[in-house]
Order: structure tokens, then C-alpha cells, then sequence
């Protein structure tokens, strides 16, 4: 059976709504019905007409006298299903069941392309599986996540997206009183690491065997016909995991909170609470106050991923071969090459940012070289590759520092035999010259808490285009923070 084609297929509504439901179709097992709390005074924040239009939806949409409430789910987009997801996880190393506890499904959105996009609610109220929260979310946090996931769409990183925030009128209580919204997230699927990890607890061959075959069928069409379906998605998960974790160290980029039920199958960033980039290179970054061991540290990342996949191979084991012993050494092998998968991501992305059009054997040296020479120094890591990303910076070092000049030189004769100028524009296509910095961030939630949303449009402005560097932008939204700044701290959005 084709879970993903719909009998009879959706049809468009006047605003552009073509929301289909194939996760539904999955065992029950899966999801649980559930509808919205009303808002009492919905306000819309921010609308993304560029997505709206993409997903086919009116981009104008944002403009409607009914826009704010259709954002906090009264009344819902026309053919809605809203369903909670069930799923588990490993948070900060300790297996717990969760599933949606402040979030709902309102189904898959097909775009004009035929592309299939989740749009969930986030911070629309309580669920059947809200432990003891109350199923809502601050404003500053829901923001925050808006503003970061479209920075990271505007870098080219695979991430979910981000359609509207709005406020519901009703204040959420933390350790203060807040204000409550609602995020609309769009993302090519909401399946976690998690949400197989619930199956495998349930024990119900049926409904893993289902999972994987709807995750491959979603995520990695040209292997749904794999001979075993399951290895076929362990591997798909482990390369796509592997570029995404490249991707994250080269703009230092640290998630903060890499459980295993926030990491997708789909290979997107998912689930921005307490992340946040980081300013001078420093492996052991951590920004999160809820992480004191430093497990989730920015140099830290790629191991962790590892460590959650091989959660994820766990599940598959009964589905990877008959006989347990041949499945667990087959999944531990696979488990073992995420690090070279990694490496091979590292070493190609690296070899872009510092200008190299081809490999060369000491190339893994060179870039570890500079590497380091920021970790010792505490330079700025997107400030350092895109001041090599300038012609002039292949002639004259921009430090003086000896240890750089020398490795200056090494990098000089390794590109001598190309034009500077022909290097400097495939750097400058590598290495942004902008980044979300923490302070213009923080100061950004803070106007718009205060009801000023200027400086959140000036972000989301600043951050486009982020690899051309010739592009004029207001200084604030270019430099790390002033020196002396206390280091960042980052709160879980819950
Ligand atoms: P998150 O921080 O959104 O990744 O959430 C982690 C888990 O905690 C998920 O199962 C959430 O549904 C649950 N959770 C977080 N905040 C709340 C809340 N305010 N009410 C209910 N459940 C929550
Ligand atoms: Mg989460």
C-alpha cells in the first residue's frame, strides 16, 4: 500500500491550503487526535510570505483580518486533521517517553511542485501526552526559533522552516509571566530518532516494519526499493546525518540540546531551543544552561550524533537481518563509519572554505592547522574565513601572529598555482561574511517582547544573502561582541 497517495487526493483551497494526512494512515500507535486551545486575543508577529508562496499558499495570506487567529488554530486552516505525535527519546543520555506534548499536526501541505511539507503548531496547548506542562510556549523562544531556522535556510542548511508566530493573548508562566504564541513550523517531517525508538519499546513489528517503510518512501524515494528496507534507511540516515553535522562545525553552529528526539530522519535542523553560533572557535563552546557537563559542547557534536544514531540502529535491529547476533555486528559496523562518513563531509566542505579546487593528501593537515590556530587564540570563526575569503588575504596575512604567518605560508604555496581572484570568489561562495550573533539576537527578543518588531525584520533582512560579501550591512549584525561581553547563555524554550 502507498501511504503517501491520498484516495482522493486533496484539493487546493482559495488561500492556497492542499493539507493531505499520510501519517494518519500509520498504525494508531502513531498519533492521537487532538485539537487546539482557543486564544484569546490572537495577534499576528511575523508571517514568511517568501515560504508562504513556495508551499503554494496565498502570500498575502499574512495580510487577512482572519490571519492571527487561523495562526493560533481558531478556527484552522480548511481540511486540518490536527494529530499529536507519539514518540520517545534519549535526553541527555536517558531514555524517556515523551511525544508531542505542546505540538500538533495539522497535515502535510502539498506544494504546487508536489513536494510534501508537515505544518505543525507549536505552542498551541496541551495534548494527551503533555506530562505536566501546559502545552504553550513563550513568545522570546518561539521568535528565537523563527529567526534562527531562516538564518539557517539562508546559509543552506537543511532545516525546518518557519511561517508565522502569533500570539494567543494568554500569558504562559514560567519563572516569570510570558507572553504565550504559537509558531507555525514547516518541515519535510517531524520522524525523530525518537519517534523510532517508541515503536521499538512498543514492540510492534507491524508498526517499525510501516514506520521504516513511510520514512524511506518520505525522506529517500530512490532506495524504497532496497532489497532490505531498513538497512537501506540506516544507511540513508547516517549520510544524511554525517553532511547536515559538517555543515552545523563550518559555521559554528552548536544545537544545544542534541537528544535523540531532536534529531529528524529527514536530515533537517530541528528544534531550536537553546542553540545558538558561536563567536571566537572554541570546541568546548556551550551556550545552554541546562547542559553543565558539556555534553552537547560544539566539538562535541559530531560524536553525539554518532551516539544517537546508534540509538537509531538499535530500533531497526529486528529488521536488519533474522539471525540478532549477524544484525548486531551489521549495525555496529554501520555505526562505526558515520566517523569517516563524517570526516569525508568535513574534509570537502573544509577544502571549499579555504579555496582548494581539488584534493591534495595534506589537506586534512593544513585545515586542522588553521583550526587550531583559532582554538589557541580564540579568534572569530566566520570573521577568520571570510577575511581569507579576500584576494589580497592569498599575498598578505591579515595576523601578524608567527603561528598563523606560518601556516599562512603552507596555505599561499597550496593555492599558488590558481588566479587569487578566481580562489577568493569560491571562498566568498563558502564562507559567510554573516551570522545570527547572539547579542543582536538577544536584543532583537528583547524590542519585540517590548512590542517592537524592527529589529527582528532588520535580522531576518541582514541574514540574507549571507555569502555576499559585498553587500553593505549595519555593523551590529557583522561583529561578535564587544570585548569583555559575559559569555551567552542560552534557556531550554520550555
Ligand atoms: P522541546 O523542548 O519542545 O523539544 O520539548 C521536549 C519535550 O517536552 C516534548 O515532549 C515536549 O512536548 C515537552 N514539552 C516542552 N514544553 C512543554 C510544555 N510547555 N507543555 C507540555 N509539554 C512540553
Ligand atoms: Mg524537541
Amino acid at each position: 500500500m502507498n501511504l503517501l497517495a491520498a484516495d482522493p487526493p486533496p484539493t487546493r483551497s482559495r488561500d492556497g491550503w492542499c493539507l493531505d494526512h499520510s501519517y494518519t494512515r500509520l498504525p494508531a500507535a502513531l498519533h492521537r487526535a487532538c485539537s487546539p486551545a482557543p486564544a484569546d486575543a490572537p495577534g499576528l508577529v511575523l508571517f514568511n510570505s517568501a515560504l508562504a508562496k513556495d508551499l503554494g499558499l496565498d502570500p498575502s495570506l499574512g495580510e487577512h483580518p482572519s490571519a492571527a487567529a487561523l495562526f493560533t488554530g481558531n478556527p484552522l486552516p480548511e481540511g486540518a486533521r490536527p494529530i499529536a505525535q507519539a514518540y520517545a527519546g534519549h535526553q541527555f543520555g536517558n531514555f524517556t517517553v515523551l511525544g508531542d506534548g505542546r505540538a500538533l499536526l495539522l497535515g502535510e501541505q502539498i506544494s504546487p511542485d508536489g513536494s510534501r511539507h508537515d505544518v505543525q503548531f507549536k505552542g498551541s496547548g496541551p495534548t494527551p501526552f503533555s506530562r505536566n506542562g501546559d502545552g504553550r510556549a513563550a513568545l522570546g523562544p518561539m521568535l528565537r526559533e523563527y529567526l534562527i531556522s531562516e538564518a539557517m535556510h539562508a546559509l543552506g542548511i537543511p532545516t525546518t522552516r518557519s511561517l508565522a508566530v502569533a500570539t494567543t493573548g494568554i500569558p504562559v508562566f514560567r519563572s516569570e509571566m510570558l507572553r504565550g504564541a504559537v509558531l507555525t513550523r514547516i518541515a519535510a517531517s517531524h520522524i525523530r530518532v525518537g519517534t523510532f525508538e517508541w515503536v521499538a519499546a512498543c514492540e510492534r513489528p507491524e508498526t517499525l516494519n510501516a514506520l521504516v517503510q513511510y520514512t524511506l518512501k518520505r525522506h529517500f524515494p530512490a532506495h524504497s526499493e532496497a532489497a532490505n528496507p531498513a538497512a537501506a534507511l540506516l544507511d540513508a540516515a547516517l549520510e544524511s546525518q554525517a553532511s547536515l553535522l559538517a555543515r552545523w562545525m563550518q559555521v559554528g553552529f552548536v544545537h544545544g540540546v542534541m537528544n535523540t528526539d531532536n534529531m529528524a530522519l529527514s536530515g533537517e535542523t530541528i528544534d531550536y531551543g537553546p542553540c545558538a553560533f558561536m563567536d571566537r572557535h572554541n570546541a568546548g563552546t556551550v551556550f545552554s544552561s541546562i547542559d553543565r557537563q558539556g555534553r552537547y559542547a560544539y566539538g562535541r557534536q559530531p560524536l553525539v550524533a554518532q551516539w544517537n544514531l546508534a540509538r537509531f540502529a538499535e530500533t531497526l535491529l529486528p529488521l536488519l537481518d533474522p539471525n540478532p547476533d549477524t544484525a548486531v555486528e551489521f549495525a555496529t559496523e554501520k555505526v562505526h563509519g558515520f566517523a569517516r562518513r563524517y570526516h569525508a563531509h568535513w574534509l570537502d566542505g573544509y577544502r571549499l572554505k579555504l579555496g582548494f579546487a581539488s584534493p591534495d593528501p595534506e589537506d586534512a593537515t593544513l585545515i586542522q592547522g588553521v583550526l587550531d590556530w583559532m582554538q589557541n587564540t580564540g579568534a572569530d570563526h566566520t570573521h577568520t574565513f571570510a577575511a581569507l575569503s579576500r584576494a589580497e588575504a592569498q599575498q598578505c596575512p591579515p595576523w601578524q601572529d608567527p603561528v598563523f604567518v606560518e601556516w599562512h605560508g603552507r596555505w599561499k604555496n597550496r593555492l599558488a598555482s590558481e588566479a587569487p581572484e578566481r580562489v577568493s570568489a569560491r571562498m566568498r561562495a563558502q564562507n559567510p561574511v554573516v551570522i545570527p550573533r547572539n547579542h543582536a539576537v538577544e536584543a532583537a527578543l528583547q524590542a519585540a517582547e517590548a512590542g517592537d518588531l524592527g529589529p527582528c525584520h532588520r535580522l531576518l533582512e541582514g541574514w540574507n544573502a549571507p555569502y555576499d560579501h559585498s553587500r553593505s550591512r549595519p555593523p551590529e549584525l557583522m561583529n561578535p561582541p564587544p570585548a569583555g561581553t559575559p559569555p551567552h547563555r542560552t534557556f531550554c524554550g520550555t
